[in-house]
């Protein structure tokens, strides 16, 4: 099993809070895309012959570019024509009542998403939508300087519902400054009421070198409160298990069985290929990542050359790797898997440090599986840094 990133480095303009490499100007567009093209070639035996069981297409604003463009750029051999067509689905999953299971998440941003958008879609192989609504607060949106509006939101979301889709997830940030505990409630309250089967909520960080941390800094925005953020986090936990959504990992919520494949393969440790500038690879040994620069990542493309810096896990690094990761989410980490890849002696260092966090109620353990409580939601980075092995 193994998944494709594709990162989109495009954006129409930035948001006030975000680190992530993307840039406003959309003039390299088309060379980007021929670019990737050749990533593709050149990276084809990176996953060496695993099955591809996810794609997905993230960024950046994956909608600035239109589904006929994507339809023109597949993965050589990831993507099946929509309908069948020469290419096979390849690595089929098995899915209840036969046939197969293959996730192509896309990205949208609310205000890309129009009826001739949305019609475009049908055509296409993306089976699953990640929308950045981010808040149904104007305000909001105006303090993180999102690019829409709540009414496009709302729009969006029952536009691709409207047309038959709906495998839908909606990201919303909470802890922003804008918005009070109960206004916060009133954006879940809509969030809820949409009927979709995935909702990913985020802390609003304060990034350094972001737009953001410059105006909390000459205060001219108001700054982020820990307290409110904590307590916002209480409320979309309290609100999803109402609502029966599972929170199978700390920032996102399902109904029972509609998580996202795709991210859950990562926290798994299944490997994957990014393609794109800053995208990041694993494949079970080593991580690399390319470069976050549009125009070297052109133009190392264009000489057929991959440019990607790139470290090897240590044994220690993966166990750190496996206990960050499995402990935030509701699978969580289990001992028994610590004692066959690491070792008793790292599997001795983890229950001793994981029993002090159990005495403090903020884990909780059930047959050598090691999950964390709610109240040790609040310190998950905490907790797994202390469990961290160091040598
Ligand atoms: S749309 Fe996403 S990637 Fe683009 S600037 Fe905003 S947060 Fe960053």
């Amino acid at each position: 099993m193994a998944g494709i990133y594709i990162h989109i480095p495009f954006c129409k303009r930035k948001c006030h809070y975000c680190n992530f490499f993307s840039l406003a100007s959309q003039k390299m567009k088309e060379p980007f895309l021929k670019a990737l093209r050749i990533e593709m070639e050149l990276t084809r035996d990176y996953l060496a012959g695993a099955e591809v069981n996810t794609v997905y297409f993230g960024g950046g604003t994956p909608s600035v570019f239109s589904p006929g463009e994507y339809l023109m750029t597949p993965p050589p051999g990831a993507l099946p024509k929509k309908g069948g067509g020469e290419t096979p689905p390849p690595n089929p999953l098995p899915k209840k009542g036969g046939g197969v299971v293959r996730e192509v998440t896309l990205e949208l941003n609310p205000e890309d998403v129009t009826e001739s958008y949305v019609e475009e879609l049908k055509d296409t192989w993306f089976n699953r939508f990640s929308l950045g609504v981010q808040s149904f607060a104007d305000d909001d949106l105006t303090y993180l300087n999102r690019s829409h509006s709540a009414a496009q939101a709302l729009r969006a979301v029952k536009l691709l519902q409207k047309t038959g889709y709906e495998n839908i997830s909606i990201d919303l940030i909470y802890g922003v400054p804008s918005s009070s505990g109960q206004l916060w409630k009133k954006n879940l309250e809509i969030a809820f009421s949409l009927d979709v089967p995935h909702i990913s909520a985020y802390a609003l960080t304060v990034e350094q070198r972001t737009p953001l941390a410059w105006m909390i800094n000459k205060q001219r925005y108001a700054p982020v409160n820990d307290e409110d953020q904590i307590s916002q986090f209480r409320q979309v936990m309290q609100m999803a298990k109402e609502h029966g959504f599972q929170q199978y990992e700390i920032s996102n919520f399902s109904k029972p069985g509609r998580h996202s494949v795709h991210n859950t393969n990562y926290w798994n440790g299944i490997q994957y290929l990014g393609l794109g500038p800053s995208a990041h690879s694993y494949n079970g040994n080593s991580r690399r990542w390319n470069i976050s620069n549009l125009t070297e990542y052109i133009a190392s493309m264009e000489k057929g050359e991959l440019k990607y810096e790139e470290e090897i896990l240590s044994p220690a690094q993966k166990y750190n790797e496996y206990v960050m990761t499995s402990l935030r989410t509701m699978w969580g980490c289990s001992l028994e898997k610590i004692i066959s890849h690491f070792g008793f002696r790292i599997a001795d260092f983890f229950s001793q440090g994981a029993s002090r966090f159990v005495k403090q109620g903020l884990l909780v353990e059930l047959s050598g599986v090691y999950f964390l409580t709610d109240e040790g939601k609040l310190f998950a980075d905490r907790i797994a840094g202390e469990l961290f092995f160091l040598c």
